[in-house]
């Protein structure tokens, strides 16, 4: 996404859309709608752009305990500066990046696909109660209770339920 830097006036103003996903070249193991969501709220000063970015997509997972398939609405953020002062060797950062009055156009693409990574969960649950799978039947206890647990307590009986039918 370029951002042309002679559209903006000065001040602050927003700046809402949508972008491909093909385009920001993000893979689809997560996301499989084609478009990411960008608000930009942006401040332009005479030596200084700063642009706020939240970045909105849709996801989807599979959860990490009952092994379903959810859908996930994700929201991230981003910060960069654009700026035409000098930038010293302790101050380079990577959400800086140094323009000149000449320069026309600014591509944030990198930002944007970044706070979209970012913004995946390390843990995936479709809710964060989710009970998972029954670790001796396999069933899903979210929708269904199994025996297991039962059977449980019925083994400290089986000794004695052996006895009852010998007798
Ligand atoms: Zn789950
Ligand atoms: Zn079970």
């Amino acid at each position: 996404m370029q951002i042309r830097l002679n559209a903006l006036r000065e001040g602050f103003q927003k700046i809402e859309g949508s972008l491909p996903r093909e385009l920001l070249d993000i893979s689809d193991e997560w996301f499989k709608q084609p478009l990411v969501d960008v608000n930009l709220s942006i401040n332009k000063g005479s030596s200084e752009i700063s642009i706020d970015g939240i970045v909105r997509a849709e996801a989807e997972f599979e959860c990490d305990r009952c092994l379903v398939p959810f859908t996930q609405n994700l929201q991230s953020n981003f910060q960069v500066i654009l700026t035409t002062g000098n930038i010293g060797p302790e101050q380079i950062d990577e959400n800086i990046i140094s323009i000149t009055q000449t320069t026309m156009e600014v591509d944030i693409s990198n930002y944007i696909r970044d706070a979209v990574l970012l913004s995946v969960p390390m843990k995936k649950l479709c809710d964060e109660n989710c009970r998972g799978l029954c670790s001796r039947c396999g069933v899903n206890l979210n929708l269904e209770r199994c025996k297991c647990g039962q059977n449980e307590s019925d083994d400290r009986w089986e000794p004695l339920k052996k006895m009852l039918t010998l007798s």
